[in-house]
């Protein structure tokens, strides 16, 4: 089992991070797997280098230790390379075409296929988009159970790169976790509407194997909304300024979830005893478990 902890420096941590770094390193120790450690930096605009610096600290404070992918740091803004070769790729076997639609101009998650026959020459200020394959695609995610997506009609057909250059999170990640081989992708419950689409994206590229998905609860906010970078109260700056130790904040971390009964420390080396079954074959003990929820 090898699995990915994938922040993005647009920000710092807060506990919906430390939620699924209890996730991925708890799962990944519990089965003997290892965890890469990879900086999700593909949006040149919105990251920061002093993000990224604080985003490893705070990591390390907490204990939260990478098996791989700190010591060179792994970066995709280091990967130009490897996304125009996967372009490429795609492009030998697939209609890839240049988009000049605003953000405004594709409201919504579905893009209508505006520009698939225009023949635009994909020039500085437009993006990039491939036409999707049709069909369906299932997985049986460890979480939320069985899940049907049909990436065509959902999405429609896929950004590889926007307008302003910058590879697009779905395109950066699919093919990441292909290149660095991973067979589970743990994250939270609202990245599951990406994960039919990754897959699709993952066979035009070539790949057969498809790795696991498990797909856990956020942290929400009173009024139901997730938390957002930007949330003062649960920034993990603000609780080591404010005294609180590392397993005092991932056990508030793990409580804001369900994962234990009330707030009580738990250490960085000790997640793994919230999952006691081997994730390959069963669903873990103290996660939440939700069947037949299809988006
Ligand atoms: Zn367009």
């Amino acid at each position: 089992m090898r699995t990915r902890f994938a922040p993005s420096p647009t920000g710092h941590l807060h506990l919906g991070h430390v939620v699924n770094a209890i996730y991925v390193w708890g799962l990944a120790r519990a089965s003997g797997g290892r965890v890469l450690l990879r900086m999700e930096d593909h949006d040149r605009i919105r990251c920061r280098p002093e993000y990224e610096a604080s985003i490893l600290e705070d990591l390390a404070w907490l204990g939260f230790e990478p098996d791989e992918g700190l010591h060179p740091l792994l970066r995709q803004s280091d990967r130009q390379d490897v996304y125009q070769e996967a372009l490429e790729r795609l492009r030998a076997a697939h209609h890839v075409y240049a988009c000049d639609c605003s953000r405004k101009q594709t409201t919504g998650e579905r893009y209508i296929g505006v520009c698939r026959d225009r023949r635009l020459a994909p020039e500085t200020g437009r993006g990039l988009r491939v036409q999707m394959d049709a069909g369906i695609e299932t997985f049986d995610d460890l979480f939320l159970g069985p899940i049907e997506h049909e990436p065509a009609v959902q999405c429609g057909d896929l950004l590889l790169r926007d307008r302003d250059g910058n590879w697009t999170y779905q395109f950066a990640v699919t093919v990441d976790d292909v290149a660095q081989q991973i067979t589970h992708i743990i994250r939270g419950e609202d990245l599951a509407s990406s994960t039919g689409r990754q897959l699709c994206l993952r066979r035009m590229l070539g790949n057969t194997e498809r790795p696991r998905f498990a797909h856990h609860p956020l942290i929400l906010k009173p009024g139901g909304e997730k938390l957002s970078k930007s949330a003062a109260d649960v920034g993990v700056r603000a609780l080591r300024r404010a005294g609180l130790s590392p397993p005092e904040v991932i056990g508030r971390a793990a409580a804001a979830v369900g994962l234990i009964q009330g707030i009580e420390p738990l250490a960085a080396c000790d997640v793994a005893q919230l999952f006691g079954s081997r994730i390959t074959t069963d669903v873990p003990p103290g996660g939440r478990i939700h069947r037949g929820s299809s988006r």
